[in-house]
């Protein structure tokens, strides 16, 4: 049988080889890793004035930026705060899945996005995806962190910082991570834990478990706990420390480990509550 013939404009021809051209391009970019970014090589994530120490320096436990033990059983104090910005990333997708080690290699979220905050100095981050994670492309990721940095509750609120994610091939101040349970553990560098976040020097490692499945007794949904370990590990970063929970049935503070318990605290995600 004679295959049906059909005639094809040179303009028509054009928009498509343009179209296959960016494809390809499209793939190519997709599909590049981080090779900086594999494990035990803290000295290639520095870059000049940043607070990362010389190779070895693990700051991230000077800081106490390690997110607590194993005991996670929270205090099932009652949702604060109904709102999720984490939510509305892909929340018609497919589950995310994951292995408990991914490849150690990461995919960057493309393209920069928009200013974040007000006033205050910039600091750009990438998102990053560990590879073997399943079901989370960097870009879903993507607009998790930027909703959760740019929120008014977060820390861009009072002017202090400003923030704008950029692609790869870029000079980011900080990198944010999502990884699997044992990556985390290369990325942290404070020993074997897969259960926690942490922040060690410029990277900002969330680990994958908590950010699909939060942690039992929260009292809140997992959009709200995303949220919380976003604004958690870049406070870190920002160089706040942890506090406490200041009394039974307050607010936790975004730096209460809350991941370990809330100690009578209910559960927040944000450095700042908005007025009224
Ligand atoms: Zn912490």
């Amino acid at each position: 049988m004679k295959a049906p013939s059909y005639r094809r404009s040179p303009r028509r021809a054009r928009l498509i080889a343009l179209a296959v051209v960016l494809a390809v391009m499209g793939l190519a970019a997709a599909s590049q890793a981080l090779p900086q970014t594999a494990p035990h090589q803290p000295t290639t994530l520095a870059r000049p004035g940043a607070e990362t120490g010389p190779p070895g320096t693990q700051t991230g436990a000077r800081d106490g930026a390690r997110d607590g033990a194993r005991d996670g059983a929270g205090t099932g104090a009652r949702d604060g705060d109904g709102t999720e910005t984490g939510a509305r990333s892909g929340p018609d997708s497919a589950p995310v899945t994951y292995p408990p080690r991914g490849a150690g290699t990461f995919a960057v979220a493309q393209g920069d996005g928009p200013p974040l905050g007000h006033a205050g100095p910039l600091l750009r981050f990438q998102v990053v995806v560990e590879n073997g994670i399943g079901n989370l492309d960097p870009a879903t990721a993507a607009v998790t962190v930027e909703a959760t940095l740019g929120d008014r509750r977060g820390w861009t609120a009072d002017g202090r910082w400003t923030f704008q994610r950029v692609g790869p091939n870029q000079t980011p101040d900080f990198i944010v991570y999502v990884a699997t349970p044992e990556t985390r553990d290369d990325l942290c560098g404070m020993g074997p834990d897969g259960y926690t976040s942490c922040r060690n020097g410029d990277r900002v490692v969330l680990n994958v478990a908590r950010w699909v499945e939060g942690v039992p007794g929260y009292g809140a949904p997992v959009g709200q706990y995303r949220e919380y370990m976003v604004n958690h590990e870049v406070g870190h970063r920002l160089g706040f420390d942890h506090e406490l929970c200041p009394g039974a049935g307050k607010l936790a503070p975004v730096m209460q480990q809350q991941t370990l318990g809330l100690q009578g605290c209910l559960p927040n995600s944000w450095p700042h509550q908005p007025a009224g």
